[in-house]
This record gives C-alpha cells, structure tokens and sequence, in this order.
C-alpha cells in the first residue's frame, strides 16, 4: 500500500490540482486574506484525514494488535465502495458542525467522499484489489491492472471498457471534488478572451 503522505499528495495535488492552483494564485496575488486562511486549512485537514479513511483501522490494530491489518471493520472491507459512503455521512456531520447550514455539510461530505474514493483510486493504481462491489459481491479486483496492452490482444472489447470505467472513474472522482469545492469558496469558471 502507498505511504499515508502519498495518499494525501495524491488527493491534494493531483484531484484537487485546480484548487491548488487557485490558493497559490490566490496567496500571491494577496486576493486571499488572512482570515480566509483558516477556513482553507480546515478544508486541507477534511480532505487529507478522508485521504486516509479506508487505512482508519490501522492506528487502532497497530496499538492493540501490534499489526498493521487495515482492510476490514468487523466484516466489512474498508476498502469498498460501501465503506466509501461512510465518508460521505461523515463529512456532512462535519460539515454541519463547521456551517450550521445543511446545504454547505452536504458539500463538505461530497468533498470527504471524494477523498476518499481517491484513497481507494491510488491503492488501485498501485495494484491493490479493492472489495468494489461488496457485499453484492465478495471478488476483490484491481481496475487498472485490466488495461493492459498485452491482454487486449486476447478481448478487446472487455479491455476496452475498462480503459473508460478507468478514465471515468478518475474523472468522476475529480469532477466531484471540484463541484464541492466550487461551493465551498472556490470558483472555476470560463472567462472569454477580451
Ligand atoms: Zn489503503
């Protein structure tokens, strides 16, 4: 599994790229105030903790079992679409915690669950098998490990379906950090060329 930090790198810098952007943009244009600092590094905690979510049981079995086993909570696969979800629950009690306002939690939440499917994106790439489908079904498989060039000599219409179940998967997984985001105070828009 990768480092916890490169989960949280890969979440930051790489889905949330945009965002990064606009910050430093932001930072050395000086459009970006002080006191809209602390709101910024409460979004950065939110999404580096949700980062790490589907590794939550590690700390716990590392202190008490001397493992580091991190893949199930009783007997749900953390590292399942399922478990995913959870984050989203999470991240909208957090949210309304921060906001008192249920429309802003929601996309707190959203924004949670995109960190944390970006979790499962990055053990993927790094050939994990993740439970996706579990408890509808218990085969633990690894996307991109599918789109290979060799295999798709042998069926390449399934090999081609899973280069778009990919390239879709991490586009979603984008388009949705950014759609919380840009209720959150950031803003992407076109602007026309003068
Ligand atoms: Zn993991």
């Amino acid at each position: 599994m990768p480092y916890p930090i490169a989960h949280v790198m890969f979440f930051v810098f790489c889905i949330c790229a945009v965002a990064v952007y606009t910050t430093v943009a932001g930072l050395l244009r000086r459009t970006i105030t002080t006191e809209q600092t602390p709101r910024l590094l409460l979004l950065l905690l939110i999404g580096s903790f949700f980062a790490l979510y589907p590794d939550i049981t590690a700390p716990y079995n590392y202190l008490v079992h001397g493992t580091l086993e991190h893949t199930t909570v009783g007997l749900v696969p953390t590292h399942s679409l399922l478990f995913s979800f959870s984050a989203l629950l999470f991240g909208v009690l957090i949210g309304y915690a921060i906001y008192r306002e249920f429309a802003r939690a929601l996309y707190v939440g959203l924004f949670a669950e995109s960190a944390s499917l970006s979790h499962l994106l990055l053990d993927d790439l790094a050939g994990a098998r993740i439970y996706y489908f579990y408890p509808i079904s218990d085969i633990a498989f690894s996307v991109f490990s599918r789109v290979d060039v060799e295999l798709a000599c042998m069926n390449r219409i399934y090999y081609m379906l899973s280069s778009y179940v990919v390239v879709l998967f991490i586009s979603f997984v984008i388009m949705l950090a950014l759609f919380s985001l840009s209720h959150l105070g950031f803003e992407f828009r076109y602007r026309s060329e003068k």
